[in-house]
């Protein structure tokens, strides 16, 4: 594969349903999307799971599109030529000089797999050997008191979802999720706490045990990221799987989660853990471990929806995971949205992504560029450039 040339975007879409954790609110989506454009075949489109603010992880979007125009784009046009039988592989192999940074390079990583696999007839699914046609979808309700709680699940219900996860935080925790599994016995409920809770506080260790005592699929991320000694503990302590997130950023992190028993099952976010190649190790890794796996979620606009739903199509992913239908987050979506069909979302089974972004909403969405070439002048950083007049709410990238 011989790439001719990279464009990033940053675009901004309103988010439906905002969402607030324990940690952030969600109202806007800053997205970074990177398209691979390439000399001896069709290019192949990219998106970055870094959200608006450092809160998640460390990494950030207009962080990740500085990283991207600064080091990733320009490391990578300077030598442009890639393994033609796995140039993703080659690419990510590339940017290991850079340190850190798991989202800004999965996003090149997905570019560069989906003009392949577009130039070899083949779906992103039927390349990872997944075989399901179809994944249970999920979605997710903003932390709060019983009767929003409950209103939102209601909406949930209505449009047809089997599975809901409430984010959760001390205090607006147990009365809540109460409330919705009394009120919707139907629903198959998780939560999520974003690493709020302490285990030295004793209110806290109280909350954990009642949420113990709802019957829930999953408690995710109960405590903070670097917790694995604690989450051991809680793993013993409570009936319910404990789910880790935000603790499993690398191979590395997986594994000390393993020997400690921190963990009965793993969130699987390929933006988190550095690519779809890297999520496919780690599931594998988990399942050997006999953890339960289920997809993660970042508000995707359903171009990097596609991809996950190809890797949640997986053997091994046995829970039901965070990927909902586009209109539970972008109304109209980046992409021809996917539906929810019978409570599960059908997995893309057409060349590369199966889905590319629509280019009207592409221009409305987009509010800068950068492009860069293969050639002369390649390791150079990319420059931002203002997509239209219109600016407004583009925080910290120079212009
Ligand atoms: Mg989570």
């Amino acid at each position: 594969m011989r790439v001719s040339g990279i464009e990033l975007r940053l675009c901004r879409l309103e988010l439906f349903h905002q969402v607030a954790t324990s940690q952030s609110a969600h109202a806007s989506r800053p997205v970074v999307l990177v398209r691979v454009l390439c000399a001896d075949g069709p290019e192949g489109w990219g998106e970055c799971a870094a959200l608006a603010e450092p809160t998640y992880t460390a990494e950030y979007a207009t962080g990740a599109a500085e990283l991207l125009a600064h080091f990733l784009v320009p490391e990578l046009l300077q030598s442009p030529v890639l393994d033609d039988e796995d140039p993703a592989r080659e690419a990510m192999a590339r940017l290991a000089r850079v340190r850190g940074h798991p989202m800004a390079k999965a996003a090149i990583e997905m570019a560069v797999l989906d003009a392949h696999l577009q130039a070899r007839g083949q779906s992103l699914a039927a390349h990872l050997g997944a075989t399901r046609p179809s994944v249970p979808a999920g979605a997710t309700v903003s932390v709060g008191v019983p009767g929003e709680v409950v209103a939102a699940a209601q909406l949930v219900e209505a449009a047809g979802y089997r599975r809901l996860k409430c984010k959760v935080a001390p205090g607006r925790d147990v009365d809540s999720v109460r409330a919705v599994a009394e009120a919707f016995p139907h629903l198959v409920l998780s939560v999520d706490a974003n690493g709020a809770y302490d285990l030295g506080d004793k209110e806290h260790r109280r909350r954990l045990e009642m949420l113990d005592g709802l019957g829930l699929m999953a408690i995710e991320q109960p405590l903070g990221p670097d917790e694995l000694a604690g989450h051991a503990e809680l793993a013993r302590l409570l009936e319910t799987p404990v789910l880790l997130d935000e603790s499993v950023e690398d191979p590395g992190d997986l594994e000390a989660a393993i020997g400690l028993h921190a963990l009965d099952g793993l969130s699987v976010k390929p933006g988190r853990l550095g690519g779809i190649g890297a999520a496919c190790a780690a599931t594998k890794v988990a399942v050997a471990a006999g953890l339960h796996v289920a997809i993660g979620g970042m508000f995707e606009t359903g171009l990097a929806r596609a991809a996950h739903l190809a890797v949640a199509a997986l053997e091994g992913f046995d829970l039901p995971g965070d990927l909902g239908a586009s209109d539970r987050y972008f109304v109209p979506d980046l992409t021809v949205p996917h539906e929810l069909v019978d409570g599960e979302l059908v997995v893309p089974d057409s060349p590369g992504l199966g889905r590319r972004p629509d280019p009207e909403r592409l221009a409305a969405t987009t509010q800068a560029l950068a492009f860069g070439t293969s050639g002369p002048g390649a390791g150079e950083a990319l420059t931002w450039t203002p997509a239209h007049s219109s600016t407004r709410g583009l925080p910290r990238l120079e212009l």
